[in-house]
């Protein structure tokens, strides 16, 4: 998707936190070589991959304002720029949205852009875990230099829209966390039909409503902050949602798929809840009460 030249964007809904001490942290292995493992990566909730009580991975450092992403230009050129303005999206989308789908009060969620290593709430994350969403502090991580490795990985087109579409989905965990699916879901389990896989179905949902109405968000001045999806764009979109399926993922990864194992979904369930939130918003997301077999 393409943001409007003339817009402007409230950098307010994201920062980078920059010089985290990387000592202590200790979380093993290293990043897939395959495009696809490396966007499903991204795309987890799962946080036992952090260590720690949290906060210590943050001593020393510095958060900066990304003001200088106020021009909506640069949003299509450079990556900490796109996140601030998708994010600016996302806000405006979920702010109108959430009170008329809950009657409950909407708070906003907050971007911290980081490189290395970042202290949360959740605990101590290094880049290898991916971009999370913490609910205890209830912001989202993405770490930057990832995030250009995948744009690179993906093309120009199909990488920022993917970059773009982990934002989403992540801000999608957020919503699920004020209406408490998040904390009512038991997250142990695995498997095609299992909470965890319903809250991540359901991320994809959301995220697939944002996309429907990115190109309604506007700035300050009333604005339109993205151009409407082009035909080209919404197929990417779903390509993107197909590559981040667990049977994709694990076919890549290892040449065999394994359901029970499953804790983001299929293709083709990932793509035909993006699809749902797409063409039904918000209140299509019904991930956590459809039966099984309709999941
Ligand atoms: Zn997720």
């Amino acid at each position: 998707m393409t943001f409007n030249d003339d817009a402007r964007i409230d950098t307010s809904r994201a920062s980078k936190r920059s010089g985290g001490r990387k000592g202590g942290i200790a979380i093993g292995g290293g990043l897939g070589a395959v495009a696809l493992v490396l966007l499903g990566q991204l795309l987890g909730v799962d946080l036992s991959g952090l260590t720690g009580g949290g906060g210590s991975a943050g001593d020393g450092a510095t958060t900066e304002s990304l003001d200088r992403c106020a021009d909506a230009s640069l949003a299509n050129t450079d990556t900490e720029c796109r996140m601030v303005g998708t994010a600016d999206s996302l806000d405006d989308f979920w702010s109108q949205t959430y009170p008329a789908l809950t009657q409950a009060e909407y708070r906003p969620s907050h971007v911290t852009l980081f490189e290395d290593a970042v202290g949360t709430a959740c605990g101590n994350a290094t880049s290898a875990v991916g971009p999370f969403y913490c609910p205890g502090d209830e912001e989202i991580y993405l770490d930057v230099a990832f995030f250009e490795d995948l744009r690179t990985r993906l093309g120009a087109d199909g990488g920022a829209f993917a970059q773009m579409y982990v934002v989403a989905h992540e801000w999608g965990h957020h919503v699920s966390h004020l209406t408490g699916a998040m904390a009512a879901a038991d997250r142990s389990g695995t498997g095609p039909t299992s909470d965890a896989v319903r809250l991540e179905l359901q991320a994809d949902c959301y995220a697939g409503a944002w996309a429907a109405a990115a190109a309604t968000t506007t700035d300050d001045q009333g604005v339109t902050l993205i151009e409407p999806p082009t035909d080209a764009q919404i197929a990417d979109a779903l390509d993107a949602a197909a590559a981040v399926g667990d049977d994709r993922i694990q076919e890549a990864a290892t040449g065999q798929v394994s359901p029970e194992s499953w804790t983001h979904g299929s293709a083709e369930q990932r793509q035909r809840w993006f699809t749902a939130g797409y063409e039904g918003g918000p209140a299509a997301c019904t991930t956590f009460e459809v039966a099984g077999t309709d999941l």
